[in-house]
């Protein structure tokens, strides 16, 4: 049910930290881990449902911040003209917001239905054959990224787990023709659901997809891997961001309806209690020539032999409908004092969506409960306000740049929110001369903070470091069992005073101490918005305080989060900041050594460094950067292209990409045609080896 209206207000007045923080008095040159709290309680808590992208608690995340930034006086960098709130978002903040378009969902249209035709033998060919009606949901269902559209009475050919693997020498369509029939697999792989095995990223479907189209198939079948169809995560008509449709017909069916089809057809395959299917004595064996498993006793896993299945065909229609909607950026500036460097913009940013109830990108054992997202990225976002505040009120006078403060929407479906800002910046990207972003930055543990993109400017690793140096010389306890911090202490102690104990032990020290200890990570890309940025040759830095056992999951809330820790990290990138304020010529760009392909790679062998737009598409894959000295740059790849065709293989989406990078070799030359200019050129590119 949805909230209504006034009741969401009313609920936000209550709970928004304005409301309560007003009579405190705060320092306004330093953060407040007190204001942190109530911003993250706020964001984190179940009133927002894990604010996923497209849904009402995002918006309600989303109208805070711009509340905030009204409040604080900053200027509105939305774009009036372009807001469709939907009626559901106070309107006089929007002018705070910049609205992308964003796939909510999807659901079944009107014209789904399958049909199978049973036994066609020669006998009664003339006759048309009984079909049976199969029930979508019950029966089976399409994919959420399944293609639409229908085939008509086709032949199918079981293709055991539809896994074409040329690394791991395993091709289920080995000896098949499935060029113009409907392709009928199992789902997982040989290994089970081991997610270690050597099989596991086959077991995705949508490689399973692009195997199925590029042997010709016509639709792709999958056989439920549950014996009750309701079990089955498969048939919930999910929507992935990022890969745009098939390419063909995907549709998941039940066990019982498996059955029937391999009955009809007079095959044979059962599935024994554990779900794994067994026996099938005709199409399977049991793979005796595989390689010598080294004394390993467990017996290998079945390999199926394809096989046409005679007697049966299908016909299936599949219409998914996408629900269009509108998802937001919440923008506001802080107009810089200097009358020629003004015109330069700092972007101060953190991604205030998250993960809703699970699905997608959720590492909880069970879908339904709320992700709320505490530290990813709560805390981000909180820190966000925060330093809004400070550069509004006590450091406003120190503010010769612009300062453009985002918090971005759609980062966990892929960096959309990011994605669409670079290509509608309010400051023009040329005059962008930094990009500071925050994401998980609330589990500050001990000192240990980890920055990204410290190669991405030449000036960076000399501002964090005079960042890191605490002014303040303080008196450090020395504790007396330790022997390693007592022998720190000596090495030390010839300048640093210490006060020595009567037995001649240092008890404490005086240290010029560092704020963090810090691990900096050249790359400037990364999983997060700032590789959105880097990637448009801007200088970047992420802060981050490390992972943990409660990323992506419900437990990510908000009593567990470090709030002083989270107003240590904020004084740093004041600092920061302040640095790039204080410098008259702005950071120098540099190419940062990178650790292979950004973003979420799937653990290839092959390199080729390029840096794939995650963004909808099904013309081909957009690069959004080449890295320099890489195998691509060497090819002649460059940033915008989009690659429509790899190692021989069709590519419509990233998706269809990372299937073929699989199956390339280091060392081997392959082709690859791209898009530019509207004009279709053709590379030739060997991978390096990953290191
Ligand atoms: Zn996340």
């Amino acid at each position: 049910m949805r909230h209504k209206f006034s009741q969401c207000l009313l609920i936000v007045a209550l709970l928004a930290p304005n409301a309560f923080a007003q009579g405190v008095r705060t320092s306004n040159t330093a953060p407040d881990a007190e204001r942190l709290r109530a911003h993250v309680t706020y964001l984190a808590s179940d009133k927002l449902d894990g604010r996923r992208t497209g849904t009402a608690g995002a918006e309600m995340a989303a109208q805070h911040i711009a509340e905030e930034f009204k409040r604080l006086g900053l200027r509105a960098g939305g774009q009036q003209q372009a807001i469709s709130f939907n009626g559901k978002v106070g309107g006089k903040f929007t002018a705070y917001v910049q609205t992308f378009p964003y796939v909510a969902g999807v659901e079944l249209g009107k014209t789904n239905s399958m049909h199978f035709f049973p036994r066609v033998s020669e006998a009664t060919a003339s006759v048309r054959p009984a079909s049976l009606d199969l029930r979508v949901r019950e029966d089976w269902m399409p994919l959420g990224w399944s293609a639409n559209g229908r085939v008509e009475s086709l032949p199918l050919t079981f293709v055991g787990y539809g896994i074409s693997a040329g690394d791991l020498n395993h091709d289920d369509y080995a000896g098949a023709n499935v060029a113009g029939r409907v392709a009928l697999a199992l789902a997982g792989t040989p290994e089970g659901d081991n997610p270690h095995g050597q099989f596991a990223r086959y077991a995705e479907l949508r490689f399973k997809a692009a195997a199925a189209r590029d042997r010709g198939a016509k639709a792709l079948v999958v056989i439920s891997g549950e014996e009750n169809f309701q079990d089955e995560r498969l048939a919930r008509l999910r929507y992935d961001h990022g890969g745009g449709d098939a390419g063909l017909p995907v549709v998941v069916i039940s066990r019982q309806v498996a059955r029937r089809i391999f009955e009809a057809s007079g095959v044979e395959l059962s599935f024994d209690k554990s779900g794994k299917p067994v026996d099938a004595a005709s199409i399977a064996s049991a793979n005796k020539d595989a390689p010598d498993s080294g004394g390993d006793s467990r017996t290998p896993p079945p390999r199926f032999t394809s096989v046409n299945l005679p007697n049966v065909a299908f016909s299936i229609a599949v219409d998914v409908a996408r629900r269009e909607t509108s998802a937001h950026n919440v923008v506001g500036l802080l107009e810089g004092s200097d009358p020629k460097l003004k015109n330069e913009a700092i972007i101060v940013g953190a991604h205030y969506d998250h993960l809703g109830r699970g699905g997608q990108g959720s590492l909880a054992a069970r879908e339904g409960e709320i992700h709320h997202g505490a530290d990813d990225n709560a805390s981000g976002v909180a820190g966000l306000l925060e330093l809004a505040r400070l550069f509004s009120q006590g450091e406003r006078g120190r503010l010769r740049r612009t300062i453009v403060f985002i918090a971005f929407g759609g980062e966990e479906e892929g960096l959309l929110g990011s994605n669409f800002y670079i290509n509608n910046p309010i400051v023009p990207l040329a005059q962008t001369v930094a990009m500071i972003n925050m994401d998980m930055i609330g589990r500050l543990n001990g000192d240990r903070l980890l920055i990204g993109g410290a190669g991405t400017a030449s000036e960076w690793k000399g501002w964090i470091a005079r960042a890191n140096s605490d002014p303040n010389i303080r008196m450090v306890a020395v504790g007396g069992r330790d022997g390693e911090k007592q022998a720190t202490a000596k090495s030390a102690g010839a300048e640093i005073p210490a006060i020595v104990g009567a037995n001649g032990q240092v008890m404490a020290t005086a240290s010029p101490r560092q704020r963090f200890s810090m691990t900096l990570n050249e790359d400037g890309f990364g999983p997060s918005d700032h590789s959105s940025f880097y990637a448009k040759k801007i200088p970047v830095l992420f802060f981050f305080t490390g992972t943990h056992e409660d990323y992506h999951k419900p437990s990510d809330t908000a009593e567990k989060i470090n709030y002083e820790g989270v107003a240590r990290v904020l004084s740093f990138v004041r600092d920061i900041v302040l640095e790039l304020q204080a410098s008259e010529p702005r950071p120098t760009y540099t190419v940062a050594r990178g650790g292979g392909n950004a973003g979420r790679s799937i653990g290839f062998r092959v390199y080729l460094g390029t840096v794939p737009n995650y963004a909808e598409s099904k013309d081909g894959m957009k690069l959004d950067a080449v890295r320099d000295d890489s195998p691509a740059a060497k090819a002649g790849l460059r940033a915008g292209d989009v690659i429509v065709k790899m190692a021989g293989r069709e590519i419509r989406n990233v998706y269809d990409y990372t299937y073929a990078l699989a199956e390339m070799k280091a060392g081997q030359e392959y082709e690859v045609e791209a898009m530019r200019d509207g004009q279709r050129l053709t590379v030739k590119i060997t991978p390096a080896a990953r290191k």
